[in-house]
């Protein structure tokens, strides 16, 4: 259906219902028992003027504008977990939620700052608003060296496809470069893209900018077609979720694997490089876009498990039941918003949640409990380190500000896991 036909027949109208049945598994909507399940599991559906569970019934029911005043839209942060627990298979984020978004985009009515976020990818090929011309500049004093695929003149195994906030942001800078040196260690014939590298769009879709996705997809593809691999590699589950599914529906397919998938797959190689102790109690948060989307949640561990000395745990929200840590489909470009209506940070849950996982779970995260977990790791002779592992670069830094937040969180150190692993290199 064309955009033209819906704002005929006026925003949220019969067009519009008819749109999101005409979706990849839209007719699905049809089919709501009214369950509440959506409701239940939906991280901020306490908060939230109409549950996921009373969206479905509104567009049902026609009566749209509710749907169009209310802040859910907003405060949802694509984590795929109603549409993962709907027993009716119903695509409540990729078709509910996106089209609605995309609805309130056409007439404008948006909150501030994703508006900003939105321009920036527009202007500049990312949503942080940086000079493109930046893009590679953390490779800059790379110790070992990263390579432009563009100077490599030859074919290479693997194309890095860094993404926006691993190229900008310092702490996530910090994770690369421990892939780097993981990747150099098992001697990965590897390079990135650099400038011609532009947001993968994912979050901007889901956001409902689906023209605007199409755009940086377009670039994108136009530059990995310019050169000669065997596959890319993905450090954001975000941009693996685009290239893999999305990419694909515009014409564009290419071999992509995350980070850890790839790692994972060479794990014998790895075991025997990495000799040193990291001594930790590590408990991992699964990332929507690797797990719920995309149903990668062996990988990771495997990769864990393998480090030495790590004590892998798992907190009470793992796999499919992970909790987002609400960044993802352009909540991090909605933090604001988020707060003003909620006043919770879903980051700090799941940092509550780190402190508290595996043998520990019968205490509580108040301050008081801190002695007691000590003295309990003591006897149960478990390591004084507590780790939060995380796969995806949103993570380490809304983790790290959550915990500095939570005084009982102040032992607890947020590490990507190609961090841990460089670490047992003895890097
Ligand atoms: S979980 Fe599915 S079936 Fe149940 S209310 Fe939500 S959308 Fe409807
Ligand atoms: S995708 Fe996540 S945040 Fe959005 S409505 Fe579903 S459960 Fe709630």
């Amino acid at each position: 259906m064309a955009i033209d036909e819906i704002n005929r027949d006026g925003l949220f109208g019969e067009a519009f219902k008819q749109a999101v049945y005409e979706l990849a598994d839209g007719q699905r909507v049809r089919t709501c028992i009214q369950c509440g399940t959506c409701s239940g599991v939906c991280p901020f559906g306490y908060w939230m003027d109409l549950a996921p569970r009373q969206m479905v019934r509104t567009l049902r029911e026609d009566k749209l504008d509710r749907s169009k005043a209310a802040d859910t839209v907003w405060l949802c942060v694509s984590c795929y977990a109603c549409a993962t627990a709907c027993p009716q298979q119903i695509p409540l984020t990729t078709a509910l939620i996106s089209r609605t978004r995309e609805e309130l985009l056409l007439s404008g009515d948006i909150p501030h700052e994703l508006q900003s976020a939105l321009e920036n990818s527009q202007r500049y090929g990312n949503a942080n608003g940086e000079s493109p011309r930046k893009r590679a500049n953390w490779i800059k004093d790379s110790i070992p060296p990263v390579r432009l695929i563009s100077k490599v003149k030859r074919p290479i195994d693997v194309l890095w496809y860094v993404g926006d906030y691993t190229s900008y942001h310092p702490r996530v800078q910090k994770s690369a470069q421990a892939l780097v040196r993981v990747l150099s260690a098992l001697d990965v014939d590897f390079a990135i893209l650099g400038h011609d590298e532009v947001s993968d769009g994912d979050s901007q879709r889901l956001a409902g900018e689906s023209g605007l996705f199409e755009m940086l997809a377009e670039k994108n593809s136009r530059a990995f077609s310019k050169y000669d691999f065997n596959e890319i590699i993905t450090t954001d589950p975000h941009a693996f979720n685009a290239l893999k599914n999305e990419y694909p529906r515009l014409g564009f397919s290419f071999p992509v694997r995350h980070y850890t998938e790839f790692l994972a797959d060479r794990i014998d190689d790895l075991k025997p490089l990495m000799n040193h102790d990291v001594n930790a109690l590590v408990t991992y948060h699964d990332p929507c876009y690797l797990g719920r989307a995309n149903n990668i949640y062996d990988e990771p561990r495997s990769l864990l498990e393998a480090i030495p000395g790590v004590v892998l745990v798992e907190m009470s929200h793992n796999r499919s039941h992970s909790l987002c840590c609400g960044n993802g489909g352009g909540g991090l470009w909605l933090q604001s918003y988020q707060w003003e209506r909620t006043g919770n940070r879903l980051a700090e849950w799941r940092v509550r949640e780190a402190l508290r996982a595996g043998p520990e779970k019968t205490f509580s995260s108040v301050i008081g409990e801190k002695k007691k977990r000590k003295a309990y790791r003591k006897e149960k002779q478990l390591p004084e380190t507590r780790i939060l592992a995380v796969a995806c670069p949103y993570e380490a830094p809304c983790f790290e500000e959550a915990a500095k937040l939570l005084p009982e969180a102040s032992d607890l150190q947020v590490k990507d896991i190609a961090e841990l692993l460089a670490e047992a290199l003895g890097e």
